[in-house]
């Protein structure tokens, strides 16, 4: 065990109300929403990486709610209910990430968002069957009467090839994911929000009515309360948790003369998703073309995944332009048995805000909000019965 001095002991590891791990999406939001509820509360967020190091950082940045064929694949899966309540979450996240940050903190564009459809398949037959039904749906959360319409005519303008229809969701947009994180980062820190990186938690025990974190640095912390926001890595500290990692991989192009596509864009169920970034390509996904080698831990890219999307870019995308990719990146995202998030207790003063399912730009902020109203509650019912 390091040998820590008293004025150590008494600053940064003294006890603490609450201790997060991860300081990705969920932690961040988490940390906020518990200083906007309780100003004095000693919070510190403990992440092994020396950024976050999971998703939140390596994601494709679309601030989406669900394309017409992700919906109506999630009310085959989960039913109408479920779904519309995670289209919900998302859609309020969103919202909420534009009420804390300005479009500029965070690298917020509005260009809308699309889905592609090849040809007359069964996927673009069914979404134009229920394109008004789920308009109607969606009325209420979005306060618009019409979320999805057909843009066939934009293809051309997007000069893209292979694709025959569109459907456009003008309340979809892109933002810079590195910007938020940083961002949010700066908001908590500067609330007094103490963050500690390159440390890993390990393992916990209860002792006497507390929590005793242990960490890869030999350096123990002591809090009332633990909030677990490891998403995909959660299992390393809860081994039953219905949790599969999967990753997915990214590319990214150098600056393009001439460059037609603005706005975020779906392919296949979401499979597939590209999107400007200035006048650049990023592209991301071919997850399907490898399912079961894609559900790991494993932060890296591989010549299958990446090899598709560059075919993907060029019989669509960039048919017939030289390009350079420039960088390639890969992020791991928290699936499971169902779509929804886990926001529960799971052990005595432990929580977890986990299972994001590649959605937790835009579920975090309101799922966050969420387990600091469970942590609160629970913890204002054991100050009563003191
Ligand atoms: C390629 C890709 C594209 C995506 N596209 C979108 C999108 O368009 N829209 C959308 O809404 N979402 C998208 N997502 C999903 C979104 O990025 C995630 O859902 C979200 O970032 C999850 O946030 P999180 O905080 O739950 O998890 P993470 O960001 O993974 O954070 C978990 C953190 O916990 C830390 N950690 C884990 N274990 C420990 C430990 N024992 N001790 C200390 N620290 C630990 C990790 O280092 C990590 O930083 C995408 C994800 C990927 C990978």
């Amino acid at each position: 065990m390091v040998q820590l001095s008293i004025w150590e002991k008494e600053t940064f590891f003294a006890p603490q109300d609450v201790v997060i791990v991860g300081s990705g999406f969920a932690g961040l939001w988490s940390a906020l929403k518990l200083v906007e509820k309780k100003p004095d509360q000693k919070i510190t967020i403990l992440e092994r990486g020396i950024i976050p190091t999971g998703a939140s950082t390596r994601n494709a940045g679309f601030s989406c709610f669900g394309s017409p064929t992700e919906l109506l694949n999630d009310i085959a899966a989960l039913g109408e209910e479920k779904t519309f309540e995670l289209v919900s979450l998302r859609y309020r996240g969103l919202a909420e990430i534009r009420e804390y940050f300005t479009d500029e903190e965070i690298g917020y564009d509005a260009s809308g968002g699309y889905e592609c459809f090849t040809d007359d398949t069964a996927d673009w037959q069914l979404c134009t069957e229920k394109l008004n039904w789920l308009n109607k749906k969606l009325r209420p959360i979005t306060g618009k009467a019409t979320t999805f319409s057909i843009a066939d005519k934009k293809l051309e303008e997007f000069n893209v090839k292979g694709f025959h229809h569109l459907i456009e969701n003008k309340l979809e947009g892109g933002l810079h994911s590195g910007k938020l994180v940083k961002a949010l980062l700066q908001k908590v820190q500067s609330m007094g929000v103490q963050v500690f990186t390159n440390i890993e938690v390990l393992n916990y025990q209860q002792q006497n009515g507390r929590i005793e974190i242990n960490t890869n640095l030999q350096i123990n912390l002591s809090t009332s309360q633990l909030l677990l926001c490891t998403n995909a890595f959660t299992k390393q500290l809860v081994p039953g948790i219905d949790i599969i990692p999967n990753r997915g991989q990214v590319l990214i192009t150098s600056a393009i003369d001439n460059f037609k596509i603005k706005g975020t864009f779906h392919f296949d169920s979401g499979y597939y998703y590209f999107r400007n970034l200035g006048n650049r390509l990023l592209i991301g996904g071919a997850r399907n073309k490898a399912m079961k080698e894609e559900e790991t831990t494993t932060m890296e890219t591989t010549a299958l995944v990446q090899n598709e999307l560059e075919r993907f870019v060029r019989l669509h995308l960039l048919p017939g332009t030289v390009f350079t990719i420039t960088d390639r990146w890969s992020g791991i995202m928290a699936m499971g048995s169902e779509k929804l998030p886990i926001v529960k207790t799971i052990d005595q003063n432990v929580f977890c805000c986990v299972r994001m399912s590649g959605m937790g730009v835009a579920l975090a902020p309101v799922v966050a909000g969420q387990v600091v109203d469970l942590m609160e509650s629970i913890r204002i019912k054991r100050e009563n019965s003191r």
